[in-house]
């Protein structure tokens, strides 16, 4: 189940939401007698060709889903994420070949002028990029999110349907909208979904849901969920937007914790954390930061 985090009512919450997507008959069918065996969640890099950073760095190249490199019309990225590999490798093999040809000490990767050392950039890998399937593919791509979020599912999805399957418009849509900044103040909006209680056989909670993620941290570290300003989800998110790290979270590690004096709390449980990245984009004050955990912490996801 994806959810789009370019909503904007601070009242959405996706895990319930897609737990009551499993009570709709035409998928209860299908899960009805089943067992839950696992429970994860990822944010999706949707923004494609219009957002594409530049690839190559001294020392390093960005492939997949950390380039955004996702078919987002498609909802894949596996197929993209290796080409997009295959394409690295062969630039980086071909300049290596290309130092070891020449004589190079260290073949591609430094280059030395006195003690001075630089890291080489393998642009080659940007001009392979340029020339293969895989930007063919994106750019005929590129309008589907931009359509969506402007016009709404249905025009929206009218548009994407010729755009891909009738012929290719022969102009760029952009959304200049960050998902951070859709979201609404809880005072302008009127509607507030009402998400059933879980059953615990076909819809769930979600602090049981994370325990089978196997997710484990190493303790007493550092949290790895930084704030920049450790006042604003109580001062400014929580009278603004209702604090929406409590729903948009897939683990449950924010919550605001009432104190015996009345007085609110913003409570990280980052042991929870399943590495989703969704409160780092989401977050409307952009007020967190996701680092990596010492000891490479996180999901275990079973079979993967
Ligand atoms: C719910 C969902 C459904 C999807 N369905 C499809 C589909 O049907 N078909 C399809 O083609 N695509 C699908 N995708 C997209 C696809 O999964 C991704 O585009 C693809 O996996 C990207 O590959 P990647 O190698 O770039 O990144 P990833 O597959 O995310 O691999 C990155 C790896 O790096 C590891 N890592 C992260 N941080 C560190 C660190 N600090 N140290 C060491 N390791 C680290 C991670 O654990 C991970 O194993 C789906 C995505 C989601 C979330
Ligand atoms: S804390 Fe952030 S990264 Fe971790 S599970 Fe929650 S939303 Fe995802």
């Amino acid at each position: 189940v994806i959810a789009d985090l370019s909503y904007d009512n601070p009242h959405v919450y996706p895990f319930m939401e897609m737990q009551r997507w499993k009570t709709h008959p035409l998928i209860k069918q299908f899960l009805e007698g089943g067992k839950r065996i696992s429970y994860g969640a990822r944010a999706v890099v949707k923004g494609g060709f219009n957002s594409l950073p530049k690839l190559t760095f001294p020392g390093g190249c960005l492939i997949g889903d950390d380039a955004g490199f996702l078919n987002f019309a498609k909802i894949k990225g596996s197929h993209t994420a290796m080409k997009s590999g295959m394409l690295c490798g062969e630039a980086i093999f071909e300049a290596i070949a290309a130092g070891v040809a020449q004589g190079g000490e260290v073949g591609f990767a430094r280059i030395t002028e006195g003690d001075d050392v630089f890291i080489k950039e393998v642009t080659a890998y940007t001009q392979k990029y340029q020339n293969s399937w895989l930007k063919e593919e994106l750019y005929h791509s590129r309008n589907f999110g931009p359509a969506m979020h402007k016009f709404g599912t249905w025009i929206g999805g009218g548009f994407n349907f010729i755009d891909q399957n009738v012929f290719h418009i022969p102009f760029t849509l952009h959304d200049l909208v960050p998902d951070f900044s859709a979201l609404k103040p809880v005072n302008a909006v009127n509607f507030k979904p009402d998400y059933p209680k879980p059953d615990g056989k076909l819809t769930f909670d979600r602090l049981s849901s994370v325990f089978i993620s196997n997710t484990v941290h190493e303790e007493n570290q550092p949290s790895h969920l930084k704030l920049t300003d450790a006042s604003i989800p109580v001062n400014v998110n929580l009278p603004k937007w209702d604090e929406p790290a409590q729903r948009y979270c897939p683990a449950g590690v924010y919550e605001i914790v009432e104190e015996n004096d009345g007085s609110k709390r913003f409570q990280i449980n980052a042991a929870n954390c399943v590495h989703c990245k969704t409160c780092d984009i989401k977050d409307p004050s952009q007020n967190i930061t996701w680092v990596a955990p010492e000891g490479g912490g996180g999901p275990n996801y079973p079979n993967m």
